[in-house]
């Protein structure tokens, strides 16, 4: 863990004017939630301020107060990439290595900008000036709102940015049911609601809004792709991009899938390949002590959290998913002792 003084936030803020908060590719709730509540909260005392995202991320985080002025950095490269170059200060949120934002990588890295990092995930690299990192926070938004709380602001917190970093709080702890949930999580979340976030509706915005396909492509991911390996407690789903095809995959369609598996009796690994921008996406979830984040830093190029994390693969679909199968016989032992 680490979280820089409340003294040396605030000296380095109240000499910025232009500010850029940066997440992580294909953003999520927490990415998105994190991001905006952040923006809200620099607005108000006054700052310049810009969200910039490396791709698109999903339709159904388009109701996030202030979304239409999120910057998409492969729609609006030339706009994006002034932003950078101008900023006194870049916020990187809900990553920690230059790898998980793709080409802005390079300008952010180049950029004179004081670089700070909130965030929660396993071994953060050294890039950033200030820091406010921990592992054990179920999420970004649960740290942004912390750095408000420290810098004094808790009274600025409404509903805009309430609602911004509930967000984040709901998908990142898979509805407060992770252990990473903590009477802290809830502490927050209790503040979040009263300060006008509407939770239910909230949670009816990210999750009811499947369509048709999405929900078929859910079934024929269980019944179809599902390939259970009892020998390891572990199970395995991929999806071509034919498959998505037929069924008019959209971004975030897949989301969640790999949790499923997850809820059988005994089983501890569960993983999920998708074909998609010339790469194998990969996502792994776990139950109880084995690490995907090792697993994922270790084999395919990616990480996260010890419950939770991704990776890529350059080969192809039925490359990647037999090197996954050449290589679990190595974790033999673990799956089968883990709780
Ligand atoms: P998901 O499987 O939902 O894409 O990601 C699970 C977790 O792992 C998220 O916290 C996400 O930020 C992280 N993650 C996903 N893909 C990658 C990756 O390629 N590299 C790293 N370092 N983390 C990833
Ligand atoms: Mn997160």
């Amino acid at each position: 863990m680490r979280k820089d003084s409340a003294a040396s936030f605030k000296k380095v803020l109240s000499k910025a004017t232009n500010i850029v908060i940066i997440t992580h590719w294909s953003p999520d709730g927490d990415a998105m939630g994190s991001s905006l509540g952040l923006y809200h909260y620099l607005k108000l005392k006054g700052k310049k301020v810009n969200v910039l995202v490396p791709n698109e991320y999903p339709k159904f985080l388009e109701f996030l107060p202030g979304d239409k002025s999120v910057i998409n950095h492969q729609k609006q490269t030339k706009k994006a990439e002034t932003l950078v170059q101008k900023a006194d200060v870049i916020f990187t949120l809900d990553f920690n290595s230059f790898g998980r934002i793709e080409e802005l990588g390079k300008s952010v890295q180049a950029s004179k900008g004081i670089k700070i990092m909130i965030d929660h995930h396993r071994e953060p690299d050294n890039y950033a000036q200030l820091y406010f990192h921990d592992i054990n926070a179920s999420s970004t938004c649960e740290l942004v709102y912390e750095l408000i709380e420290a810098l004094g602001d808790k009274k600025l917190v409404e509903k805009k940015m309430a609602t911004c970093l509930y967000t984040g709080l709901l998908t990142d702890t898979g509805s407060f049911r992770f252990p990473s949930t903590t009477a802290n999580t809830h502490r927050i979340v209790s503040d979040l609601i009263a300060k006008g976030a509407d939770n239910a509706e909230i949670y009816n915005t990210i999750h009811d809004d499947n369509t048709v396909y999405r929900l078929k492509i859910l079934g024929y991911c269980l019944s179809e792709k599902m390939n259970v390996l009892p020998e390891y407690n572990a199970s395995y789903i991929s999806l071509s991009g034919e498959e998505q095809r037929k069924f008019n995959y959209q971004k975030g369609d897949t989301e969640g899938v790999v949790n499923y598996p997850l809820s059988i009796r005994g089983l501890k690994f569960s993983a999920f390949f998708s074909e998609g921008d010339g790469i194998v996406k990969v996502s792994f979830r776990s139950k109880g002590k084995f690490d995907v984040n090792q697993f994922a830093r270790k084999h395919f190029s990616g990480g996260g959290h010890k419950n939770a994390a991704g990776g890529k693969s350059d080969v192809s679909l039925k490359q990647t998913i037999a090197n996954f199968l050449d290589i679990l016989p190595l974790y033999k032992k673990e799956l089968n002792d883990s709780k």
